[in-house]
């Protein structure tokens, strides 16, 4: 049966190499109401990236322009550049009925709690050892030495903030991983106070029964 609900708001953030990536792309194969919020950066684009698709590629002062008009539902500087989301597709899929994906950091995730509270989910992924994480990240092959060592140096202060997030998985098996992060989802949207359908829908199943006589 279909209930109008509240969507819901799933940020799934970790370290580069922890698999966030892999669990998101199989999350918007699988479940048509999720879509992904498409930040705004001043980073370069990458090889085999979409402007629009990976994200909205602008420079610094068009960045900052969008900021000083109000245009991002939260900002912050990764890694030496500005990443933002923009309010007006968030806004656009809720209204469509759709719950949102976000692949931010950690200072998205607070930043994004802060605007929209209850409706945020946060989910944090860690690797199950750092070697392994150093494993991946080398497994891509596109990344000098030096690069990795900042990465992990990143993934470590990255890791620091597990305990900000609402749910904490550790992805040893992609598999395994992915069905987590969906009995999440599936369950945050079972919760009651996302359910703004279910008001109508006790009331009339209540009003469905005549009234009977008080003093049988
Ligand atoms: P990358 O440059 O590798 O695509 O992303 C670097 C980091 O920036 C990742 O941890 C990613 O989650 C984070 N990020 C991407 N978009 C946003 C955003 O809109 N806001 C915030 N706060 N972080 C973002």
């Amino acid at each position: 049966m279909h209930l109008d609900r509240r969507g819901v708001l799933f940020v799934l953030s970790s370290p580069s190499g922890a698999g966030k990536t892999t669990i998101s792309k199989k999350m918007l194969a699988s479940d048509p109401a999720i879509a992904l919020s498409i930040s705004a950066t001043t980073r370069p684009m990458r090889p085999g990236e979409t402007d629009g698709v990976d994200y909205h590629f602008v420079d610094v002062d068009t960045f900052k322009k969008m900021a000083a008009d109000g245009e991002f539902l939260e900002w912050a500087h990764v890694f030496g550049h500005r990443y933002g989301t923009p309010r007006a597709r968030v806004e656009e899929l809720l209204a469509a009925g759709k719950d949102v994906l976000f692949d931010i950091d950690w200072q998205g995730a607070q930043q994004l709690y802060q605007e929209a509270g209850p409706d945020v989910v946060r989910v944090f992924i860690l690797p199950p050892t750092m070697a392994e994480l150093e494993r991946r990240l080398r497994a891509r092959k596109t990344d000098s030495d030096e690069v990795i060592a900042a990465r992990m140096a990143r993934a470590a202060n990255e890791i620091s903030h597990w305990d900000g997030y609402d749910y904490v998985l550790i992805n040893d098996d992609v598999e395994g991983c992915f069905d987590e992060v969906k009995a999440i989802l599936r369950a945050e949207r079972l919760k009651r106070r996302r359910q703004i359908g279910l008001i109508g829908f006790a009331r009339d199943l209540i009003r469905s029964v005549p009234e009977a006589d008080p003093t049988l």
